[in-house]
Formats: C-alpha cells, sequence, structure tokens
C-alpha cells in the first residue's frame, strides 16, 4: 500500500513511513493511493467478532508491509486491553432507529483513545525495529493531548511534547495533561487559541532543519494511522445494526474532521453508509461550507464543546482531495488561497460530491445545552457537551435508516458544562481520580515559533 500527498508533490510513502512523518513536505495530509473495497460477505463476516478481531480485518490491507500479522494483531491487543468495556465500542439504543456509540471506554475518557492507543504500539515497535528516536510535537484543543500523553509516556525512544491554548481546556483535561511524571513528558501551554497551537506545529513541520534535526513526529489528527484506527469502530456499529444488508447513518461531533472523514474511508470500503452528518457548534465552518460552498475563517468563539472550538478544520483537506478526483494541484491552490485570503469557493461538481457522503447541521450553545438537560430529563444518563451537539444533530434527521450518533467523551470531563444543563455533577471513575490532587508540570510558553523549537531542542533527551 503507497501513500500519496493531498497536494501531489510530496515522495511516497508505505504505512509507516507515512505514520512517522504526520504532514507530508509539500504541506499537504498523506491519504493511502487507493482504497480497498471489503466485499459484502467480509463485511457481514465480523458481526459477532471482538472488536481486536474486527480492528485487524478492517485495517491489514492499509498497512502492507510495515507489520507481519503476527506483529500487528498483537499491536492491535496491546492497544486496547487498557478500555474498560469488553466490546470497546459499545452501541446503547437511544430511542427508536437511535443509537449511541460509546467511544469513551479508554483510558483518557475520550475517542481519541482509540487511534492514540494503537499509534502509541505502532511507533513503540517501528522505532525498536528500527533503533530510532523521535521528538513528537502535538497541537490540542483538550482531549489529543491527554491521549497522545497517556499513550506515550514512559516509552522508550519518544519525547512527547503537547501544546495546549492556556486557559482554554477544561481543568480535567489540563490534569490529565500535566500530572504524569514521566520525564519523557513535556505539557507546553501556549498564550493563543488553539488554531496558533496547530500553527505553530504546522510551522515547525515545515521548518525542515529543525524537522530533521529534532527527528520531528507528528500525532495529531492528520496523522493517517490515526485516522485509520477510527475506521474500524464504523464498520462495527454499522454490522451490529445489520450492515451490510442494511444501511446507516452517522451523526459525528466534528472540529478537525478526522473522527468523520474515517466515517467516509468506511463507506469507500463499501460499508453501506447512507449518510455522514458533520454535527458542529458555533464554530460552524464546516456546516457553513457544505451548505454554501464557501470556506470562510472568521475566528474562535470559545464554547461549551471546546475539543470543537476550531475554524481551519485539517483534515477537511483530505474530503477536499478525494471531492476534487485527487487533484493535487487544486488542493494545494485552494489551501494557498486559504492561507492567503482566509478563504476558499469550492468548485460545484466538489461540493456535489462532498454532499453525496456529507451533510450537516450546527448546534448553537443554548441548543447544546438544552440536549443536555432534555435527555436527561428523559432518559436520566448524561452526554457529554461534544455529544450533545451531535445527537442535536441526529434528531433532526431521524427516519428508516438507523442513526448512529458518536458520543465521543465521557461527561466527567466537563463537569461544568452538564452540571450548568442538570444540575448534576458528573463524577470522575474511581480509576482517575488521583489526578486531582496529583502535582502539575506545566510550562507556559510564548506563541513564538523560535522560543518553542529553542525550548524543544533543550528538553527532549538525546
Ligand atoms: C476531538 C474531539 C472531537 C472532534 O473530533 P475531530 O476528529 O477533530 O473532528 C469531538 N468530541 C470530542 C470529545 C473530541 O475530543
Amino acid at each position: 500500500m503507497r501513500y500519496i500527498s493531498t497536494r501531489g508533490a510530496a515522495p511516497e510513502l508505505t504505512f509507516s513511513e507515512a505514520m512517522m512523518t504526520g504532514l507530508a513536505r509539500d504541506g499537504g495530509l498523506y491519504v493511502p493511493a487507493e482504497v480497498p473495497v471489503m466485499a459484502p460477505e467480509d463485511i457481514a463476516a465480523l458481526a459477532g467478532l471482538s472488536y481486536e478481531e474486527a480492528a485487524f480485518r478492517v485495517m491489514r490491507p492499509f498497512v502492507g508491509d510495515s507489520f507481519s500479522d503476527e506483529e500487528f494483531r498483537a499491536i492491535i491487543g496491546r492497544a486496547y486491553e487498557g478500555f474498560r468495556h469488553d466490546a470497546r465500542a459499545p452501541l446503547v439504543q437511544l430511542g427508536p432507529n437511535h443509537f449511541l456509540l460509546e467511544l469513551f471506554h479508554g483510558p483518557t475518557l475520550a475517542f481519541k483513545d482509540f487511534a492514540m492507543q494503537l499509534i502509541g504500539q505502532l511507533f513503540q515497535a517501528a522505532l525498536a525495529r528500527e533503533g530510532r528516536r523521535v521528538t513528537i510535537v502535538g497541537a490540542t484543543s483538550g482531549d489529543t493531548g491527554s491521549a497522545a500523553i497517556e499513550a506515550f509516556r514512559g516509552l522508550d525512544n519518544v519525547d512527547v511534547f503537547i501544546l495546549y491554548p492556556h486557559g482554554r481546556v477544561s481543568e480535567i483535561q489540563r490534569r490529565q495533561m500535566t500530572t504524569p511524571s514521566e520525564s519523557n513528558v513535556h505539557a507546553l501551554a501556549l498564550h493563543g487559541d488553539f488554531d496558533d497551537c496547530q500553527a505553530r506545529l504546522k510551522d515547525m513541520f515545515n521548518h525542515f532543519e529543525f524537522r530533521d534535526g529534532v527527528g520531528l513526529a507528528g500525532v495529531n489528527s492528520i496523522n493517517w494511522a490515526r485516522v485509520l484506527a477510527q475506521v474500524v469502530y464504523y464498520f462495527t456499529a454499522a454490522v451490529s445494526l445489520g450492515a451490510p444488508h442494511r444501511k446507516v447513518s452517522f451523526s459525528v461531533p466534528t472540529g478537525n474532521f478526522g473522527d468523520i472523514y474515517a466515517g467516509s474511508i468506511a463507506k469507500r470500503m463499501g460499508l453501506p453508509v447512507e449518510t455522514l452528518f458533520v454535527a458542529t457548534n458555533q464554530n460552524d465552518i464546516l456546516h457553513r461550507c457544505l451548505t454554501t460552498g464557501r470556506y470562510e475563517v472568521d475566528g474562535v468563539k470559545p464554547s461549551i464543546s471546546p475539543s470543537m472550538d476550531i475554524q481551519v478544520s485539517s483534515n477537511f483537506e483530505r474530503a477536499l482531495f478525494d471531492a476534487y478526483d485527487g487533484d493535487g494541484n487544486a488542493v494545494a491552490q485552494l489551501m494557498a488561497e486559504l492561507k492567503a485570503d482566509g478563504g476558499f469557493t469550492v468548485s460545484q461538481g466538489a461540493l456535489e460530491a462532498l454532499r453525496a457522503t456529507f451533510s450537516s447541521g450546527r448546534a448553537s450553545e443554548e441548543e447544546t445545552k438544552a440536549a443536555i438537560r432534555d435527555f436527561h430529563a428523559r432518559t436520566g444518563e448524561v452526554l457529554c457537551p461534544h455529544t450533545a451537539v451531535g445527537v442535536k444533530v441526529a434528531e433532526e434527521h431521524l427516519g428508516a435508516v438507523p442513526m448512529v450518533t458518536l458520543s465521543t467523551a465521557h461527561p466527567a470531563k466537563f463537569p461544568d458544562a452538564v452540571e450548568a444543563a442538570t444540575g448534576v455533577r458528573p463524577g470522575l471513575p474511581a480509576h482517575m481520580q488521583g489526578i486531582m490532587t496529583a502535582k502539575e508540570r506545566v510550562t507556559e510558553v510564548p506563541n513564538d515559533l523560535a522560543a518553542l523549537e529553542a525550548l524543544i531542542h533543550e528538553r527532549r533527551a538525546r
């Protein structure tokens, strides 16, 4: 399996090379040169398998020669053994034809553990084999950082630096990043918003001297291996509901477009997905783009679903690449316009292609709170604010096709928003209570590339 850049001007790579590289050298994102299709009988055969075995069968063709079958099976087994539910991604019914896919049973209580735990084990195996050491730098709006730290803490051959927007993550998210005591973990609180964190990270990747000097590797949601890990639960959920004989739609709380893009890969692999609903909060650039064709940045408005407070949605570039039929020049031009003018217009043909797979909806702050409150009143269960955005959008589209809303985090990660909406303060699971009193370790950093690079040079182990 070969991987190519969405901007058409970077070297082709293998799976493990693309995983280590993160961002392509032409500024693009790696995608598989072609997407393998699963026959309906192979999809049907996933029914009743363990999550791990389903994961092996869905992901295997994408991995190529980078890992043997035995290695890959063992890696998957280690990745998910720390999850606190035997089904890993259980499906629960919310109402008539509406289901919730619970993706918060991993070690940091958010869906990002699915990808991050796998990528931690994949890195460990690949680096040990090559005798190499890398510096992982990640930007986070909250959940990616804690998931990355949890996946890489204490691993040999890796230093992990996480940039998060100072004062803009929840207390639990911050503590998950600042309390691990392993010396290879470095939490950096950047004076700026999430888009600043993401922009500085991109700058580091585009500064080749620094990139090569520290062996920079990325684990942000642009990393192909993360997208791939997320494809699996679309299959397990849809098969539980009758795929391949029955179609299924998904409502996906969306920020950086990684999770929902994985759903589009599942569809291209042959899973009968009717519609993927992009559910956004008040930071609704994707909803506006799918509605009007114009992608236009207009500043982040902090919300009660902070992991979706994003304007520049990195993985959308992959969907554009698909919608433009793999035309890397066209994508490079759109991205140049975005950088120069803060926006671009999607061509009519590409917009139609996007709408063949994606639809969208938006929840305001009031609507999100109302969704948490109503759901609690109706069922006694509490939703995290991100999941509530997905539920609200899903409820506008319920019909004959089963709808699965992705439940992206445990409500206890966002206790203030949940308590404000319901009057109930969700408690942390017992195994996590220690972080509330553990000592925090964090360095505040300016929104400045040279200062960040100097700090990373100084802190990393050699
Ligand atoms: C990251 C995150 C999202 C958004 O996922 P993307 O892949 O960035 O679209 C939604 N909900 C939660 C809880 C998250 O952590």
